[in-house]
């Protein structure tokens, strides 16, 4: 197999119409026949079909909610165990990491507004901007992320794959977006609270027009995570710490040991921390 385009695929542009898999594969714009991602454990996921086959797939238009694979009984369809994090799973969460952009394409049978009437419809580029796991009523462990759509114009087409081992070249890392900096009123607290000082290294970085930390909300703002923007949300980071934070490497207990990092979190006696923000990350992100 020649090696995976990330972006556009040249001649196919945004709107084709495929009638099979067989004629999307063809095109290069979604290769596998069946599976519903297009990616492996080491390299970053090109693209995703939605074709109905997990029901809480949640279709915004410019924004997904898409989730993983396995872990289904193939005859019952229902979860009969976890979903790991390998795979086109895996391939997922290193297009977030790395900032690849994915190829979406939806199917007709795919149970959306959004869906063509028949076959396959190829609907642009999407940056996977998070990615957590759930827990189902059946106990098991699904895989989920969300996809926001790249306005047009705005994703190079057709990069070549890179190794994702290797470190990212200067241009590329200038485009990753691997998360938003929020800087709200409650941001700008709790960084002062903590005279910008990360609360879990102790480090205060200082840049020649002031110090500077990030705002962390434990519990993710926005749907489906829909954690407040409280000071009982929110911890004042490095920049280090808060991706590693976004990014699962570690978790807090309740009473502030790390989980994942040797030590302890630094906790100001005016800074009282939810518990049960704590524990929704560690369950969504830690694993
Ligand atoms: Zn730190």
């Amino acid at each position: 197999m020649p090696p995976r385009t990330y972006g556009h695929i040249p001649g196919e542009p945004v709107g084709t119409l495929y009638p099979s898999r067989r004629e999307l594969a063809d095109a290069g714009v979604h290769r596998p026949l069946q599976a519903g991602i297009s990616g492996s454990s080491i390299e970053p996921a090109d693209s995703i079909v939605l074709s109905g086959g997990y029901e809480d797939d949640e279709d915004y238009g410019d924004e997904i909610l898409y989730t993983g694979q396995g872990g289904r009984d193939p005859t019952t369809r229902e979860q009969i165990a976890d979903q790991e994090l390998t795979r086109g799973n895996m391939g997922l969460a290193l297009s977030r990491t790395h900032g690849h952009p994915v190829r979406v394409i939806r199917g007709a049978s795919h149970d959306s507004p959004y869906s063509p009437q028949s076959g396959y419809r190829y609907d642009g580029l999407f940056q996977v901007v998070d990615a957590w796991y759930e827990t189902g009523r059946s106990g098991h462990k699904v895989w989920r992320y969300r996809l926001v759509q790249i306005p047009d114009g705005a994703a190079s087409a057709g990069i070549p794959a890179r190794d994702p081992q290797l470190p990212l070249a200067p241009e590329r890392r200038e485009s990753t977006v691997l998360r938003i900096v929020r800087d709200t009123a409650k941001a700008r607290e709790i960084k002062r609270l903590y005279d910008f000082t990360c609360q879990v290294c102790g480090i205060r970085l200082e840049g020649s027009a002031g110090p500077y930390a990030e705002a962390g909300h434990i519990r993710p703002l926005g749907a489906p995570h829909n954690g407040p923007d409280v000071l009982e949300n929110l911890l004042c980071l490095c920049p280090n710490h808060h991706v590693l934070f976004d990014l699962g490497g570690f978790a807090i207990q309740d009473d502030y040991a790390l989980l994942g990092l040797p030590g302890r979190l630094t906790v100001r006696p005016r800074h009282t921390i939810n518990p049960a923000h704590l524990r929704y990350h560690r369950e969504h992100y830690f694993s």
